[in-house]
């Protein structure tokens, strides 16, 4: 079992970023200017903002939207709020949803916000308070022509509909537009809330029969069990697969026969935690990671496939429902011992395509069927795996590198077309 804590190490991760970006752009042999350009985010805004919390003190909290491109089209990324929120960690986020974008071919930039709270410790009212005083300070960078913001780690549908309604209350109509993963009845989407797991999902069964796995019957450790990680549990277990082990912030469970994912989701509704489920051993978010399985889905945060334990990984797939959950150092390892890995900016990739639907929908009053939805879906997801597939066989470079090359080639046309103003 693990013998350090891959968490320890938490290299920076806008580091990390910079690093994977550089590595692509070596092998596109990117002209040194461009690679100024793109190194950094073009807007940063850090707000301090007063909220009134329920027994009645003043609290100030801190928050940030970074817009790291916009060549391609508006600003496109979520809104987490985690104690642990960082400006560089919003730079990395917001980089990588540049590259996410471009990688799927959809028309966006990047751009991520964050906000420095543990919403756990929090009411509805005082969520409600900070995310209407965050959504104002904001306001100067976003709207749907500009700055698209959308659920991420610890924001849900709720969170967007009162983001939402605030930027609509300051213009005097509503702007369902200004952000993605909304509730259905407010401009929402069909099939937005699954879409992450199930863009992974696609890509995962695109993975499987490229190595000829059959994933019926494959294993599956699933690190996180939020939006990304408890939808992939249960569509993984529709496809087939046994679900062997699933963790939360608080822990883990793990039993070699499968676990019944609607089961494991009634349990965490009723307990707040995955672990205690019975006929489960308990296991920590790094043991489950060494586990046995074919198939490992990180769907929680950063830094959690480390070179600490990336040799004593066992999968054969890894597939990024997460951002950033694996660093440099280990992917060299995992690529050295041929585990296949399917990158975030393509494997989570699902939920900004659908996010795109949505603002498609918006814009045009018009609302499509869930299949209609589903099968768009697919045909992007198949059809960026291939290219960056394509791109990993042509030049021999891991399936992170070509998913860069592929995405940061599409940027860098786009700014050189554009060229430089004034
Ligand atoms: N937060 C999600 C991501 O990291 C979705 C972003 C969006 O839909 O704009 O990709």
């Amino acid at each position: 079992m693990a013998s350090q804590n891959p968490v320890m190490e938490a290299p920076n991760i806008w580091a990390v970023a910079q690093q994977q970006f550089d590595a692509a752009a070596d092998q596109l042999d990117l002209d040194d200017g461009l690679r100024r350009v793109l190194r950094v985010p073009k807007r940063e805004l850090t707000v301090n903002f007063p909220v009134t919390m329920d027994n009645g003190r003043v609290e100030v909290f801190t928050g940030y939207r970074v817009q790291h491109n916009l060549s391609r089209g508006p600003a496109k990324g979520g809104i987490r709020y985690h104690q642990d929120v960082s400006l560089d960690e919003v730079r990395a986020l917001a980089m990588w949803m540049t590259w996410k974008c471009a990688c799927v071919n959809i028309p966006y930039g990047g751009g991520k916000g964050g906000v420095i709270v543990d919403p756990k410790q929090l009411s509805q009212r005082e969520l409600e308070g900070l995310t209407r005083r965050f959504t104002t300070e904001i306001s100067p960078l976003i709207g749907p022509d500009r700055d698209i913001p959308a659920p991420d780690v610890n924001t849900n549908a709720q969170t967007m509909a009162w983001i939402m309604d605030t930027f609509s209350m300051h213009h005097g109509y509503t702007i369902s537009g200004v952000v993605t993963g909304k509730p259905i009845s407010i401009g929402g989407s069909l099939g937005r809330n699954e879409a992450t797991a199930r863009g992974a999902v696609y890509t995962l069964l695109d993975a499987s029969a490229t190595l000829g796995i059959d994933l019926r019957g494959s294993r599956v450790a699933i690190q996180g069990y939020g939006n990304a990680g408890s939808i992939a549990a249960q569509l993984l277990a529709n496809e087939g697969c046994a679900v062997v082990a699933v963790s939360d912030s608080t822990g883990g469970i793990h039993n070699p026969a499968g676990l019944d994912p609607a089961k494991v989701n009634a349990w965490k509704r009723e307990h707040g935690t995955v672990v205690g489920f019975p006929g489960t051993d308990e296991v920590t978010n790094a043991e489950l990671l060494e586990l046995e399985c074919e198939i490992l889905v990180p769907a929680a945060l950063e830094n959690q496939i480390t070179r600490y334990n990336a040799p004593r990984i066992k999968a054969r797939i890894v597939a990024e429902a997460a951002n950033g959950p694996t660093t440099p150092e280990a992917d060299a390892i995992l690529y050295d011992r041929g585990v296949f890995l399917i990158p975030d900016i393509l494997c989570n990739a699902g939920g900004v395509t659908v996010s795109y639907f949505e603002w498609v929908q918006d814009m045009q009053s018009f609302f499509w069927t869930e299949e209609r939805i589903n099968e768009s879906l697919k045909g992007i997801m198949d059809r960026a795996f291939g290219s960056v597939h394509e791109m990993a066989k042509r030049h021999d470079v891991s399936m992170r590198t070509a998913a860069y090359m592929v995405a940061v080639a599409r940027v860098a046309e786009a700014t050189t077309l554009r060229g430089l103003y004034p």
